[in-house]
């Protein structure tokens, strides 16, 4: 049972929640994904002249079971999406998703029928940064911006999201 359904509703939820997505948003935890150009850019936003250990991402996990935060970082070929599905189910609840980049997000130049028009169709995203690619700072703003929502997520809400969404949508493969 999660802390959302322990908590007696009305009683100081309101201090709760913000002190749970206070450290939620403080130590978001990226899987180490990366699928054509814009993971360069996510390296270089992980490396020191970026440094996002400042904002509580010390590192890129190995292990989905050990990550949050998804950041799709290039294009999603119809191949990738069922592996991407697969890492996305296998990450701890809850975990957000960070669509970056035009390819990952709509098929960008990519219309064709290799490559999956925009990554929303395999999991829930939760951010969308637009760019080919987005730089560093554009990528550091979308996970502020990501902190942001996660500080005002009503406890439970992300639960529920992610029930609604444990049927994985139609991938055509
Ligand atoms: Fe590459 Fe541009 Fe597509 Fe990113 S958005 S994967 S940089 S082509």
């Amino acid at each position: 049972m999660g802390i959302e359904e322990k908590l007696p509703s009305g009683v100081l939820l309101t201090s709760v929640e913000s002190l749970v997505n206070w450290t939620r948003k403080a130590s978001l935890w990226p899987a180490t994904f990366g699928l054509a150009c814009c993971a360069i850019e996510m390296m270089a936003t992980g490396a020191a002249r970026y440094d996002t250990g400042r904002f509580g991402m010390e590192v890129f996990r190995a292990s989905p079971r050990q990550a949050d935060l998804m950041i799709v970082a290039g294009r999603v070929s119809q191949k990738m999406a069922p592996v991407l599905r697969q890492i996305y189910d296998q990450m701890a609840a809850p975990k957000w998703v960070l669509s970056m980049g035009v390819c990952a997000t709509s098929g960008g130049m990519f219309n064709n029928y290799a490559i999956v028009q925009g990554v929303d169709h395999v999991v829930p995203v939760d951010m969308y940064l637009p760019g080919c690619p987005p730089r560093p700072e554009m990528l550091l703003d979308a996970i502020l911006k990501l902190h942001e929502k996660i500080q005002h997520e009503p406890l439970g809400e992300k639960r529920r999201q992610e029930q609604a969404q444990e049927t994985p949508p139609e991938v055509p493969y």
